[in-house]
């Protein structure tokens, strides 16, 4: 039926062929305006690839002048502040910036010599009331409650930061210390133990009523540890800052246990940390001077401080007890009940042979080897809520061709 359908609607040839000649034209004119339109899309995509690219130099380059022109005002703030504290017109310069201070950003200050925080108000200390009492217990050893427990920085500076002045400085309100102590804490990649530490040491110290600053002095990396440089820096630093009368030399993983254990100095170094756990709280020996140790101002510049010599663990707490004999000295100690500290636990840091050396020689140094002679870079001295942290670079070869 459609086959005899289509014969009966059958079209003449010569219409047939108009038609076809007619379609053959629409399908040429239909593929010139196809290839118009590609050509048009292909000039569109390669300016918009233009636009893009240009789009992103010109990006480039305003942000590499926006960083140059930082960095310029960086460079000429540092050197203004290097110029006044020269000139000693820039004592109490207050560098308000909270950003240097990040992780990531702490190398852009290896040159830079810069205060960061609001300094602490210790520069004046007068005799404003009655002197503080200091604990006294005539027996057993008043034992510390130790917290162990891991805080956050931002949990322990809601316990313990509400009565702390900038940098970790505390003073009794309704008394006067008979001394300000500062209490340097050498320091590396311990932060565990440093939580532990300022959890402990903070609420032990306000309890013996005592004005007291934390000081952290920490060593970039780069070089072996030298826990006695670092101790020394503490005290020419610290001197910068306030007038202390006393310094602790306390090891970050040290917790007192006795708050009979107090912490000003006396007429004598005092030796603090001499039982301790891990030695069954019995003394190794009679002229160990390590861990936690306490000096008069006065006594440990006229020792010369620490030497400088002892790059990685060991020597530095032998020699400086050698200076203290040197000097005419003995060291005390508070009975050992009351001298017990808990150690935090760690990997046992590589013991450094080139000590013996170095002891064996220690009486040719003492006068030209320790806190007069000096040479490290200070980085960043910053006045955090808990603690003042120190951030130093030591160059070791240098150090070590110096004496
Ligand atoms: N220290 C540090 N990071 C280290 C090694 C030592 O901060 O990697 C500091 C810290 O204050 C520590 C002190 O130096 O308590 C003494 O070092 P260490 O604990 O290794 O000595 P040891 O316990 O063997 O006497
Ligand atoms: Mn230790």
């Amino acid at each position: 039926m459609a086959i005899a359908a289509s014969a009966q609607n059958k079209l003449p040839t010569s219409r047939l062929k108009g038609i076809l000649e007619r379609l053959g034209r629409h399908t040429e004119s239909s593929a010139k305006k196809r290839g118009a339109c590609c050509e048009m899309l292909g000039r569109a995509r390669t300016g918009f690839v233009i636009l893009t690219a240009t789009t992103v130099v010109f990006c480039y380059f305003v942000l590499q002048h926006t960083q140059v022109l930082h960095l310029q005002q960086r460079r000429c703030h540092i050197q203004e502040r290097n110029k006044s504290l020269q000139s000693g017109t820039c004592n109490n310069t207050v560098v308000e910036t909270t950003t240097e201070t990040k992780r990531g950003t702490r190398d852009c200050c290896t040159n830079c010599d810069m205060y960061v925080g609001v300094r602490p108000s210790c520069i004046t200390r007068n005799f404003t009331g009655p002197w503080c009492q200091v604990i006294r217990q005539k027996r057993g050893y008043a034992k510390v409650k130790v917290d162990l427990a891991s805080r956050s920085l931002e949990m322990l500076e809601k316990l313990h930061g509400a009565d702390l002045d900038p940098g970790g400085l505390y003073r009794p309100r309704d008394c006067t210390s008979s001394q300000r102590v500062g209490i340097i804490v050498p320091f590396r990649e311990r932060s565990l133990h440093l939580k532990v530490f300022l959890n402990n040491i903070h609420p032990f110290l306000k309890k013996q009523r005592i004005e007291y600053m934390i000081i952290v002095v920490e060593q970039a990396p780069g070089s072996r540890l030298n826990r006695g440089m670092l101790r020394n820096i503490g005290v020419i630093e610290g001197e910068k800052l306030c007038k202390f009368d006393c310094y602790f030399f306390h090891d970050v993983d040290m917790i007192p246990l006795s708050n009979l254990n107090i912490y000003t100095c006396g007429s004598k170094p005092r030796h603090h940390a001499a039982a301790l756990a891990r030695w069954n709280y019995v003394l190794p020996y009679q002229h160990i001077f390590g861990g936690v140790v306490s000096f008069t101002t006065e006594l440990f510049k006229k020792v010369n401080g620490y030497s400088n010599m002892y790059f990685g663990w060991g020597g530095e707490d032998d020699d400086l007890y050698n200076r203290v004999r040197y000097h005419n000295m003995d060291i005390e100690r508070y009975p050992m009940k009351i001298s017990r500290y808990g150690d935090l636990k760690h990997h046992k840091s590589v013991a450094q042979n080139s000590r013996y050396s170095y002891l064996k020689t220690w009486k040719a140094r003492v006068e030209v080897d320790g806190l007069n002679s000096l040479k490290y870079n200070r980085h960043l001295v910053e006045f955090r809520k808990l603690y003042t942290w120190i951030y130093v670079g030591i160059n070791e070869q240098e150090v070590l061709i110096s004496i």
